[in-house]
């Protein structure tokens, strides 16, 4: 073709330019978002996986039979791995225990479609029945969950767990429980704390009501299934969980778009599936959200399991674990900051230790802050309030990756050198913060905070603009979270969420 606008080498150098801005995807730097398993092979692998079937449309296993012969063997990995290949109770799980499954665009999607599943199956033995169904699980539980009752018209009802570990006593969560419950979602781990939720406990006193659960082990799955230390009983080989959803696209090593949704019972699993003759065109009969999808990231998942097999997955959740150890005993060994709770697998929180004085404690955002300036990205989590008025401490998260064991003594010299450096500040005040944003808006902020989330958009993002969120080079965060992160939990919640909304859409709006 000779009618190109521009030359693609000229494109391609433009985007490499471009991703020269990004945070470092590989080499353990960052730590949350991405899942480098230190091996270039793998990569290589998946890349190549992914170009073979490029012009493959996920939407039709029939017509792309590829489509049907991988996700079968994805689906089959992980049913083996978490014990759902033999019902566990086979008199009492009746003829319906086969565990199926689904690959999915990521574990936001698996998620979702577990919802909509249970909510379905709900409803389908519930006929005439008017009332709105409840989904009951930890405060901790992924925000994905909050995304599906949105979008699915359930309620959420959110169980508080113990402020100071971060975990959930089961008989808090089995009070709640009743008719209109739908679903129950349990944890292993969470993602804010890496709390392994008592899933034994949830799921039987669940079975004795005839409810459903699921367990998100969308971060943790493929790396609790070959973790080096013994832990309780957690995946589909305990009797009354009914589904569970693990992303291939974190401790599955393949590039983003690819989870596992797996569900006990054909018939209940049915239940997912969207299907309708009732238009001119073709029948369409859809497992998951998307209509037509790609098979790149399935081809990469599907590739990288028979690659590594379960030996593999065992080599490199075993980096994980070394890795993860010798960052907590660090931590451990600050003085001034606390790892929360009792997290299992490759993820931790981390607090101020409140039990030393105030000038010996560290602020874990300014923790954060200070070793972002040393090139090491951690995230920062902002404090919460409960149902029953307990705070939840604000904490720095760590997602420790099999890289990270190469990279690991660096990382600990760094973060004792940030603690070092941040030992006594005190967190930011967002009330404070909040006082001097007063000062610098025209009609101060009392306006802002009556009108609270229904403000428009040139006014969030006059508000963005006096915070510094906005106006700078491309969408990048300002150097220093703690601040933002402290007015986000100063803030109305309704006011940060628009706030946050506007920032999100203004990053990505044409220049003119
Ligand atoms: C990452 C995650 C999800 C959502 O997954 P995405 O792949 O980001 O859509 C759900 N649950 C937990 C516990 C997670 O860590």
């Amino acid at each position: 073709m000779n009618d190109f606008r521009r030359d693609p080498a000229e494109v391609l150098a433009e985007l490499r330019t471009l991703r020269e801005g990004d945070a470092p995807t590989h080499g353990g730097r960052v730590l949350s978002y991405v899942y480098d398993s230190g091996v270039a092979e793998l990569d290589e692998l998946a890349a190549s996986a992914a170009r073979l079937v490029q012009p493959v449309n996920g939407l039709d296993p029939t017509t792309f039979t590829s489509v049907a012969a991988m996700e079968a063997g994805v689906v089959g990995f992980a049913r083996r791995v978490f014990h759902g290949e033999a019902p566990t109770d086979v008199a009492d799980a009746g003829s319906d225990a086969t565990v199926v499954g689904t690959v999915t665009s990521g574990g936001t999607e698996s998620c979702l479609l577990a919802v909509k599943t249970a909510r379905d199956a709900w409803r389908s033995v519930r006929v005439g029945t008017p009332r709105v169904p409840r989904i009951v699980a930890p405060i901790t539980v992924h925000a994905a969950f909050h995304k599906a009752a949105e979008y699915f018209g359930l309620v959420l009802d959110l169980v508080p767990v113990d402020p100071a570990t971060g975990t959930l006593a089961a008989s808090d969560l089995v009070d709640r429980l009743g008719d209109d419950v739908a679903l129950v979602v349990v944890s292993a781990p969470s993602y804010p704390f890496a709390g392994l939720d008592p899933i034994a406990d949830v799921a039987d006193a669940c079975r004795q009501r005839g409810i459903a659960v699921h367990v998100d082990a969308c971060i943790g799955g493929f790396a609790l299934a070959f973790w080096p230390e013994a832990l309780p009983a957690w995946d589909l080989a305990v009797p009354g969980v009914t589904s569970l959803s693990a992303d291939l696209h974190k401790y599955g090593y393949a590039p983003k778009g690819v989870s596992v949704l797996l569900t006990r019972g054909r018939d209940r699993q049915r239940h997912q599936y969207f299907r309708t003759t009732g238009w001119p065109g073709y029948p369409v009969v859809n497992p998951t959200m998307t209509g037509s999808k790609p098979a790149g990231p399935l081809a990469a998942a599907w590739a990288i399991t028979e690659v590594l097999g379960e030996d593999g997955f065992a080599t490199l959740s075993a980096k994980a674990a070394r890795a993860t150890e010798v960052l907590r005993e660090t931590v451990d060994g600050i003085e001034g900051l606390r790892v929360v709770g009792m997290p299992t697998g490759p993820l931790f929180a981390v607090a101020t230790d409140d039990s030393v004085g105030p000038e010996r404690r560290v602020d874990p955002h300014h923790w954060a802050d200070a070793a972002r300036g040393a090139g090491w990205f951690l995230q920062l989590q902002p404090g919460l309030v409960q149902a029953d008025g307990t705070r939840l401490p604000h904490t720095t998260h760590l997602t420790v990756t099999p890289v990270t064991e190469d990279v690991a003594s660096e990382l600990a010299e760094a973060l004792v050198a940030a603690a070092d450096a941040v030992r006594g500040v005190p967190r930011v005040d967002g009330e404070l913060v909040l006082a001097g944003l007063a000062d610098v808006l025209p009609g101060g902020i009392e306006p802002l905070l009556a009108a609270s989330g229904s403000i428009d958009s040139d006014t969030a993002a006059g508000l963005l603009g006096a915070i510094g969120l906005l106006g700078g080079e491309g969408g990048a965060l300002p150097a220093q979270m703690a601040p933002v992160l402290a007015l986000v939990e100063a803030l109305p919640s309704e006011l940060t969420g628009r706030l946050l909304v506007e920032l999100l859409a203004r990053v990505v709006e044409p220049r003119s």
